[in-house]
């Protein structure tokens, strides 16, 4: 069986991340989102298991020393990270696997796994970006700049990713289209399709 390719999506707080990989996972139910361990208390509204795996430091710390993990950074005060044994196993099925992840977790993939796909996903420009994180409403102010200025350093780190995609507001749908495009392309690579050759000798 052809196995599946690996898509990161790295978009800073505030580039509409969370809406596109919906609105992208909505329209093509084929593609597998890889659910993230972390240590942050749940949201209101997110459950264990469907948004996150929510479990405690400990546990994560032992997840850590016992290679349980493809990826993993801190980000705020909590870990974040990607468990190995479903990406790879869901990849070996033939699917192709999105991580949802930061730019930290994002360089260390693309050290590890050849042919992993790196894709930016920013917001148009900074004032655009504090609207929207300022909109959320969920977050003390504290955490809002902290998050603003986050944001920025990631947008830097743009030319280390292979693909940038710009969430225009109002635009989740035409992003996770080009995402989509991009994935498509990406399969079209010719190391991937050089067994074409052998049915013309
Ligand atoms: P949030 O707390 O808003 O859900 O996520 C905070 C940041 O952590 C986001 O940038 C999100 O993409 C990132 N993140 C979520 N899961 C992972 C993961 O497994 N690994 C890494 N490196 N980052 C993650």
């Amino acid at each position: 069986m052809k196995k599946g390719l690996l898509f990161i999506i790295s978009g800073p707080a505030g580039s509409g991340k969370g809406t596109v990989v919906n609105e992208l996972l909505h329209a093509h139910p084929e593609l597998k989102l890889s659910i993230s361990a972390t240590t942050r208390s749940p949201r209101p509204g997110e459950s264990d298991g469907v948004h996150y795996y929510f479990i405690t430091k400990e546990e994560f710390e032992d997840r850590i020393s016992s290679g349980k993990m493809l990826e993993y950074t801190t980000y705020g005060s909590n870990y974040y990270g990607t468990p190995l044994k479903e990406v790879e196993e869901a990849m070996a099925q033939g699917y192709d696997v999105i991580l949802e992840i930061e730019v930290d977790g994002a360089m260390q993939i693309k050290k590890k796994i050849n042919g992993a796909v790196a894709i930016m996903l920013t917001p148009p420009n900074a004032e655009v970006l504090e609207n929207r994180l300022r909109g959320r409403g969920t977050e003390t102010e504290d955490v809002i700049s902290w998050r603003l200025e986050r944001a920025k350093e990631e947008i830097k780190l743009m030319p280390e990713y292979d693909y940038a995609v710009i969430n225009e507001d109002g635009g989740a749908n035409k992003c996770a289209e080009d995402i989509y495009g991009i994935i498509r392309a990406e399969h079209k690579k010719t190391i991937y399709t050089r067994s074409i050759i052998e049915k013309f000798i």
